[in-house]
């Protein structure tokens, strides 16, 4: 039997060519043409009002601060509140902005704890920084009440919740801005690209200029402008080379008709591993998924005493898991932190993310919780 891989992008390989070579046909791979399409079809999937395509989610996540730190006037030290267990990029653009990075711990969903993130509030507290984990929605309407009640702007880094609904629908529309990725291992793969999706429609006017270099006028509008002093343009910001291109929009296009079949799959996947690993419940955590969350399992994590060793022996039989994620304290831009969040840490020094992909068949997945089970009843 042949190994089985954390991730692996599958494509819908015919249609994806079909839509790129209509790019190439018609000359044009860059911004515009496609990405305008990829945009106007993600609206309608999600119901968000904007929608701004990128080269890839971490930009997205880097204006999302940015941009609300001009627009409100916050401060240099300002600070917004946010979680360790997450990949870098959500933490980064906070620093990149010149702000501070104040971790609250999370729970037992992977996301961050309301209790936790009420005892960092101050009154320099300007956002907070929600990481869907994993396609999961943990406490979610508690941190939009926080928000609410403080007056704080809410940034949802929404890397792993293409397709997560929420109480029946897509969440998004109470953030700020939501930011997605459809980064090649995501459950939107295309190669590398994201969406920005902000609430206020003049933000997703700045943010348009922002993803290229603060030009006011993109090539697209201005080629359907004929004639007319096509050169002419302002430049309003020292921006930055963001936006997303037309093959990427192409291969989009194409996975984002199949991302309910595939999360759909993704919920199976994730419903044999727990009818699998049911009879190790002493043994294993797993991550609580509320009701209203139906989630769109980017992972599957659970929690178990002794993750290295378990993580060598699943290697041993071509099994290879992940970790999402060693808490960002660990390094040494955040270490400031050190002590302050004891559940991330446990958490980092236990969670495993199982295969999760869609290659995956149920066999697959009883091999890989044999092994689990085998070493846990050692
Ligand atoms: C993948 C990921 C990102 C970054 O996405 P890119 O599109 O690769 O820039 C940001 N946040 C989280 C939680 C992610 O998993």
């Amino acid at each position: 039997m042949s190994a089985i891989q954390l991730f692996k992008a599958k494509y819908e390989v015919e249609e994806c060519l079909e839509e790129i070579r209509e790019c190439l046909l018609a000359g044009w791979t860059g911004m515009g043409f496609k990405t305008v399409k990829f945009e106007e079809a993600w609206k309608t999937y999600t119901g968000l009002p904007f929608a701004h395509y990128l080269n890839s989610s971490t930009i997205g996540l880097y204006l999302a601060v940015d941009i609300l730190k001009e627009h409100y006037g916050w401060k240099d030290d300002d600070e917004i509140i946010t979680t360790p267990i997450t990949f870098v990029s959500s933490n980064h653009a906070i620093l990149k902005s010149h702000m501070k990075a104040v971790f609250a711990d999370i729970d037992d969903t992977m996301c961050l704890n309301p209790e936790s993130v009420r005892e960092h509030i101050t009154d320099r507290t300007r956002a907070v920084m929600y990481v869907g984990i994993g396609g999961n929605m943990g406490h979610y309407s508690e941190i939009v009440e926080i928000c609410r009640e403080h007056g704080l702007e809410l940034i949802l880094d929404a890397a792993h919740m293409a397709g997560t609904r929420y109480k029946g629908e897509i969440p998004g529309r109470e953030a700020s801005v939501v930011v997605y990725s459809f980064q090649a291992v995501k459950n939107l793969p295309t190669a590398d690209s994201g969406m920005i999706c902000f609430k206020d429609g003049r933000l997703d006017e700045i943010v348009r200029k922002k993803t290229w270099l603060g030009i006011n006028k993109d090539t697209y509008a201005r080629t359907q402008n004929m004639g007319n002093y096509k050169w002419k343009y302002d430049v309003e910001y020292v921006g930055e080379k963001g936006h997303g291109n037309s093959v990427m929009a192409a291969i989009g296009l194409v996975q984002l008709k199949y991302l309910d079949r595939d999360n759909a799959y993704r919920r199976q996947l994730a419903a044999w591993y727990q009818e699998e690993l049911a009879e190790c419940t002493d043994k294993i955590k797993f991550v609580r998924i509320e009701e209203a969350c139906e989630s769109s399992f980017h992972l599957f994590q659970i929690c178990v005493e002794n993750r290295d060793a378990l993580m060598l022996e699943l290697n041993a039989a071509e099994i290879y898991p992940g970790v999402h994620y060693a808490s960002n304290i660990n390094y040494k831009m955040y270490s400031y932190a050190k002590g302050s969040c004891p559940y991330s840490d446990y958490v980092s020094d236990h969670t495993i993310s199982l295969p999760m992909n869609m290659y995956i068949t149920y066999e697959d997945i009883k091999k890989v919780c044999q092994v689990i089970k085998h070493f846990l009843n050692r």
